[in-house]
């Protein structure tokens, strides 16, 4: 295997293989950008690495090889003394993880070298050992795993002896003093000597890196963003460029257009004398960008020249990360950047206007994910509220909550089902766990690329930094001298900065008005509208998957009509036996003979009825499929334990009665249909087969809402779909009952209806040939369906379990809310494959709640079913979705 390519070598495909970094760093190389000289090591050998734990044959040849061509390209030797290569360590893995992993500056220093680079920086002793004690520091704690705070102690120390708070104002001896400081603690942590060989600093540094790809807020941050844990991290090694050399050096970050808004223009921020790290850290305040006109026009210039190939180039917003050295302008990094939902919808429609791409590609760029970011409501600011104060609206939303200063504290008041907002004068890996944990993120330093501000718009978290207002304290902040305590509420609007006190009411989004229909008028051109109007539309256009909801009252069935819906998936009929309907429920439960089970049928069919009309009426002309009674019937009855208790009590106080006469015939009956395992019980058609009159009465009032809507001039279009069924001998039972029904009820009103099944049983699936002979359709309840193929109880295991066999790999997310394919959906495809075998016509979907998960649609459309049922609030994007599988 080739496990080094040189920049020149790579291109921007091949990131499975150089990480993003890597192969764009090869593609700029390429294009003839200023990018150092260097090479990247594959993620090949980083995952052959940690699975031999170490040694990986023939790559030190191969390292060997490309650093005598990086030393010849660049003139020097590694650490040369006399006119040392320095180079730089950094990870980089197949999809960005910002700050999640290890990178080593300033390879190639020691104890000799220190001298050479002074002279190469013209004689500056100061800059020489500053980044000498920087190399020990960061190889110490990356490399070695010696406590960070020791090295901080140190430096604190020789500050203190100095009598200066800043690090600038240590001078060159104060550095070297620091040196020999840093270095006793290397020795004493680590048990030998800071290594002097440049060769063995880099070998340890490269080693480091692929380790990191296992490090805690690593393989924490891959399981929140769906990152597979197998893939591993190339590890760059580029010649160092130093942006700390004075002040016509310095460092940067540059975005061709806004990632939050879309909009074209000079966007980022620069450090003047500073190194990469320091900007991305968030810890010094940085200048805008535009200011770098001012400083270095040669170099501002030639940036924007670069911007313009690179977004040319890659057709997207690009973000870069470049130094200056003594004038002249270094490339360090670029990638199609990350961005805020509603910036990738304008940036998307933006990119068609330009003709820069087309409408499939833009429905290619944008995700159902980030659709539904863009539903959450936003602030009402009609009270026009005072602002607390403001800073960078970093990543959109409204957010609200306590306000929490530690990470840990944000983890504990979540679980504990608190919304909390988590304030941090700046953030770093460490506060990972927090930031997942709060509903928003407050910080008082770094701009929109500090690490807050990046991994805020990665999760798609509300975030707003560098309000520099605010200072931090321990248990509080002030603004102005107005003091904000741990556990009060503040509200933080992530578009534009603004921190209010106390919870800011909300209202719906644009985009939720634009679906409902009701935009104002004044937002109807408003370019995120527009955007989404314009790629939503064509999604639909390429979709072959329809979408429709699950839905069992006539608003839902309304609002998902208007966000988009072709029909109802799913109407579960068991919610509307709820509320007071409950007692007629029971009287049916509780019935001792045909006649009172009669009289509770009869009370109960014109309500359903009625249910059924209203839902029809909204979905007239569109398909509505209605499940007969699934659930077991003791749900609607009280609780044993509660009921045995009130009894008790009854028969100690002697009461008697009619009360009490119901109670004990109640409890008799819940007694009598106790169940250990309800869920794998007496539910679904089992219900229909064992309770005389109850499916015949849900299907005599489905028949009779559908004909009352052709009388009134309607299209209806039901059908009707039974639960549960594992074998076609159920399923012809009640075909054959609901069929005279449907006859003596529909006479020539011509209104027709379907009968179908749920396949939600793995039986079901296994012998869906010959079930299709009873259905004219299958809806796929993937719900059950998961429960019953892992043998999951879908009720109890996943606060009890699955955070172990989240941790253990078995699942990078529970089976539940994205569809195993390898297994349930092995089963989705038998019975596509066979049901439609027996019959070719017949109709496919699925209700289950992986209807409205963006992966699992892509699954559906690649099996081919015919639409999917999701909650209304879904529709756009499961459309969305269905869109992009189409493309
Ligand atoms: C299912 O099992 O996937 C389904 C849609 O039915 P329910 O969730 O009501 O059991
Ligand atoms: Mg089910």
């Amino acid at each position: 295997a080739k496990y080094v390519y040189d920049f020149a070598e790579g291109n921007k495909d091949l990131k499975d293989l150089l990480g993003g970094k890597g192969a764009n760093l090869a593609e700029m190389t390429n294009l003839g950008l200023p990018v150092p000289a260097g090479f990247t090591i594959t993620t090949d050998a980083c995952q052959r690495f940690l699975a031999e734990g170490s040694h990986v044959d023939g790559l030190d040849d191969e390292i060997d090889r490309h650093l005598r061509d990086l030393e010849s390209a660049m003139g020097r030797q590694l650490g040369d003394a006399a006119d040392p290569l320095l180079v730089s360590v950094r990870s980089g893995a197949k999809f960005s993880m910002p700050g999640m992993m290890e990178t080593v500056l300033n390879v190639g220093l020691n104890d000799e070298s220190v001298a050479g680079l002074s002279r190469q920086a013209g004689g500056n002793d100061r800059f020489a050992w500053d980044s000498y004690r920087r190399l020990i520091q960061m190889f110490g704690k990356t490399v070695c795993d010696v406590p960070g705070e020791e090295f901080e102690d140190a430096l604190h120390k020789a500050k203190e002896a100095k009598g200066v708070r800043d690090d600038v104002q240590l001078d060159a001896d104060d550095l070297k003093s620091l040196v020999a400081a840093y270095k006793k603690v290397f020795v004493k942590h680590v048990g030998h000597d800071f290594p002097q060989d440049p060769r063995q600093q880099l070998d340890l540094a490269i080693e480091a890196v692929f380790r990191s790809w296992n490090a805690d807020r690593a393989v924490l941050y891959r399981r929140q963003e769906r990152i597979p844990a197998d893939l591993g991290t190339a590890v760059n090694v580029v010649a160092m460029v130093f942006g700390n050399l004075g002040p016509d050096s310095g460092t940067g970050v540059a975005f061709t257009r806004d990632p939050a808004t879309g909009e074209s223009g000079i966007y980022g921020d620069y450090l003047q004398n500073a190194q990469g790290e320091d900007v991305v850290a968030g810890i010094r305040n940085t200048l805008p960008l535009a200011d770098l006109e001012k400083i270095d026009k040669k170099s501002y210039d030639e940036l924007l020249r670069i911007m313009a190939t690179l977004e040319g180039h890659y057709h997207d917003l690009c973000d870069i990360e470049f130094t200056i050295e003594r004038g002249k302008l270094w490339m360090l990094q670029t990638r199609v950047g990350k961005r805020t939902a509603a910036a990738a919808f304008t940036i998307a429609a933006q990119l068609v206007e330009e003709g820069m791409i087309d409408l499939d590609e833009a429905v290619t760029r944008v995700s159902g994910g980030q659709l539904a970011q863009l539903m959450f409501p936003r602030f009402d600011l009609a009270g026009d509220p005072a602002a607390l104060t403001r800073g960078v609206g970093a990543s959109p939303g409204a957010a609200y909550g306590k306000v929490v200063f530690t990470s840990a504290q944000a983890v504990a008041a979540a679980a504990a089902g608190e919304q909390v907002i988590l304030v941090r004068r700046e953030t770093n890996p460490d506060d990972l766990p927090g930031m997942i944990a709060a509903q928003g993120i407050l910080t008082s330093r770094g701009g929109k690329t500090s690490h807050a501000a990046v991994v805020a718009r990665g999760m798609g978290k509300t975030c707003v930094c560098g309000a520099d207002q605010v200072e931090v304290g321990r248990d509080q902040f002030t603004v102005h001298g107005e003091v904000v305590h741990e556990g009060d509420v503040i509200s933080i609007d992530g578009t534009t900065g603004r921190v209010y006190r106390g919870e800011v009411p909300v209202r719906p989004s644009e985009v939720v008005q634009y679906f409902e229909g009701d935009l104002d008028p004044g937002l109807a051109n408003e370019p995120l509208v527009a955007a989404v109007h314009q790629i939503m539309t064509h999604a639909d256009e390429r979709a072959r998957l329809r979408v429709r909801t699950n839905a069992d009252t006539g608003p839902d069935a309304a609002r998902a009509r208007r966000f988009g819906a072709h029909g109802i998936g799913l109407c579960r009929t068991e919610h509307m036996f709820l509320g007071d309907r409950r007692e007629l429920v029971e009287r049916l439960i509780l019935a001792h003979n045909k006649a009172e089970r009669d009289d509770a049928l009869a009370a109960l069919r014109p309500l359903q009825r009625d249910d059924f009309l209203e839902i029809f009426r909204e979905m007239n002309g569109l398909p509505v499929t209605v499940r007969l009674i699934d659930p077991p019937l003791h749900e609607f009855l009280p609780s044993l334990e509660e009921l045995a208790v009130q009894v008790a009590v009854a028969k100690e106080r002697g009461s008697s009665g009619e009360q009490a006469e119901r109670d004990e015939r109640m409890l008799a009956a819940v007694r009598r249909m106790h169940e250990s395992n309800p869920m794998l019980g007496l539910r679904g058609v089992r219900l229909g087969l064992v309770i005389p009159g109850l499916f015949a009465m849900q299907v005599r009032a489905i028949a009779e809402a559908a004909v009352a809507l052709a009388a009134e001039g309607g299209r209806p279009r039901p059908e009707i779909m039974v639960p549960l069924v594992g074998a076609v001998q159920e399923l012809e039972t009640v075909r054959t009952e609901a069929e005279k029904i449907i006859a003596e009820v529909v006479g020539d009103s011509g209104v027709e209806v379907l009968i179908g099944t749920m396949i939600e049983v793995p039986r079901a699936a296994l012998t869906a040939g010959q079930i299709a002979e009873a259905a004219e359709f299958f809806s796929f309840g993937t719900n059950d369906l998961t429960q019953m193929a892992w043998g999951f109880s879908r009720d109890d295991v996943e606060g009890a379990f699955f955070w172990r066999y989240l941790e253990l790999g078995i699942f990078g997310i529970s089976p539940f809310e994205s569809l195993d394919r390898d297994g349930v959906g092995r089963l989705v495809r038998i019975a596509t494959e066979e049901g439609r075998a027996t019959r070719p016509g017949l109709k496919l979907g699925v209700c289950g709640e992986h209807g409205g998960d963006p992966e699992s649609v892509h699954f559906f459309h690649e099996v081919g079913l015919d639409y999917v049922s999701c909650s209304p609030f879904r529709v756009p994007i499961a459309r969305l979705e269905a869109g992009r599988a189409a493309v």
